[in-house]
């Protein structure tokens, strides 16, 4: 869905606003934004990064509340320890979430990209802030960025990019904060970088990569390079809420003229719209890729709207058929097909994530043995089993042979007793006498019980010799 007035030359589709013609890039000075707008997303953005910068400090019964231990494969939310294991809930977790974006987006467009994405985030509220208040509004920032290297431009610039490099560290901190946990990284800190190499080695390489998207990349990454930008054209249709400018009551635009026309639309053609806009595009040609939904050239038109006496929301959130027809928000078949199978996603994921356990065992015959037959006649088969403790404590466990008659033995004698995070593997051997031995395979049950608590119940077989025959 392209969304374009129907007045709107569709050949700036063809050029991006942000590359000459020779296709060098052409910096975007975005002149500073105000408004109501922009009041609540800096209020909703002070929100959001407090969670964040506080996420690795939070912890929930002792444990970190979120830690995504990528590098061991290791991750607790909410307490919750998720191990490899726990992939099928993972995935399902992602299917649902990919799903609730696309549904989000064709409900409401690219609202997540300007309003929660960290990148534009820290991009909006933090980095540019800084130029803002170091270099100025965008006139300032155009006439620094074409003198020449003098001592004022040396000294802001050196300014302001030690700064961005300060904050791309803190951010990378957080981040790591986030993978190996608060108390690894403390550790780190208190031990010196010479003494954790590696760790801090990456750490630097994070830094650079945060400090080069935020003072060099910025927009290129909503147009070029996050998969999700390059999606909406598939995702949005002419009932999804994006932020749009009315060219109904706008067109046809024109200067402001002290004579009455009757024949002009309500836009007074200022592009103040387009100076606020951090990706550098005329939001009037319609809805565009590039458009994060930042709501900037809202705030700017609306004040515009204000001056003139015209009514606010000229620029505003709507769907290409509430501007021509005037259609409310509503569900339509795709919406509705979307919701149901999203929420069947997300009801098997919480009956998987109730219905977990806390422990899983994994019960396996040596492979290529048959059986053996022991000094005292009995038959045995050796059997390895595996046990991942998924909790914060240690575990005593107990095999409970259920069926057939026999013995279970371990090979270590010892108790099992698996520590807290880990899995614990043993082998043992199930004994049986030859005389009770009646199939080539014996169906084989095992109970796994921990503090007088039955966890699971295993199946398997036992192979011997058929020494007496059934009628
Ligand atoms: S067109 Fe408006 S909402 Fe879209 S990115 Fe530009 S300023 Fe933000
Ligand atoms: S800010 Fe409003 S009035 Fe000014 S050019 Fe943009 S749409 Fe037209």
């Amino acid at each position: 869905m392209n969304g374009a007035s129907p007045i709107a030359d569709e050949h700036f589709r063809d050029e991006l606003s942000n590359v000459d013609k020779k296709g060098k890039r052409l910096w975007v000075f975005p002149k500073k934004p105000k408004g109501d707008f922009y009041n609540y997303r800096t209020w909703f953005s002070w929100f959001l990064m407090a969670l964040m910068f506080s996420g690795p400090f939070l912890k929930f019964e002792g444990k970190p509340l979120l830690l995504l231990n990528v590098l061991e494969r290791k991750f607790i939310v909410f307490g919750m320890v998720f191990w490899p294991q726990d992939l099928n809930l993972f995935a399902i977790l992602m299917l649902s979430f990919v799903l609730f974006i696309v549904l989000f987006t064709v409900l409401f467009g690219r609202v997540w990209c300007g309003w929660a994405c960290p990148q534009t985030i820290f991009m909006e509220m933090l980095f540019r802030k800084i130029e803002y208040f170091i270099d100025g509004d965008y006139m300032q920032q155009k006439k620094l960025a074409n003198q020449e290297w003098n001592t004022e431009k040396i000294t802001k610039r050196g300014i302001k990019h030690t700064l961005f490099w300060i904050l791309s560290f803190v951010i990378a901190n957080t981040f790591l904060g986030y993978i190996i946990g608060i108390d690894q990284l403390k550790l780190l800190v208190q031990d010196g970088p010479l003494s954790h190499l590696g760790k801090f080695s990456s750490l630097l390489i994070f830094t650079t990569v945060f400090y080069f998207v935020f003072a060099h990349l910025r927009e290129l990454v909503c147009i070029f390079i996050c998969p999700y930008g390059r999606l909406q054209g598939l995702m949005l249709d002419k009932n999804s809420m994006v932020v749009a400018y009315d060219f109904v009551r706008g067109e046809p635009r024109g200067k402001i003229k002290k004579e009455v026309q009757a024949d002009k639309g309500d836009c007074i053609d200022c592009k103040l719209c387009v100076q606020v806009c951090p990706t550098g595009i005329d939001i009037r040609n319609g809805t565009q890729l590039e458009c994060i939904n930042c709501t900037a050239c809202i705030d700017a038109c609306d004040e515009v709207m204000v001056k003139i006496e015209k009514p606010k929301g000229l620029i505003r959130f709507a769907s290409i058929n509430n501007i021509t027809q005037g259609t409310k928000l509503g569900l339509n078949l795709r919406n509705g097909a979307y919701t149901v199978v999203l929420l069947g996603l997300l009801s098997v994921f919480f009956y998987m994530l109730i219905t977990r356990k806390q422990i899983e065992t994994t019960l396996l015959r040596t492979p290529g043995m048959l059986y053996q037959t022991q000094a005292d006649g009995k038959i045995s088969n050796l059997y390895s089993i595996e046990f991942v403790n998924k909790t914060f404590d240690e575990l005593p466990l107990e095999l409970k042979l259920v069926e057939p008659k026999g013995e279970i033995k371990l090979i270590d004698g010892a108790d099992i007793l698996v520590h807290k995070e880990s899995v614990g593997k043993t082998s043992f051997f199930l004994l049986r006498d030859a005389s009770e031995i009646t199939k080539i395979a014996t169906p084989v049950v095992i109970e796994v019980w921990s503090n007088g608590k039955l966890i699971e119940t295993m199946k398997s077989s036992f192979n011997g010799p058929v020494l007496k025959q059934t009628n």
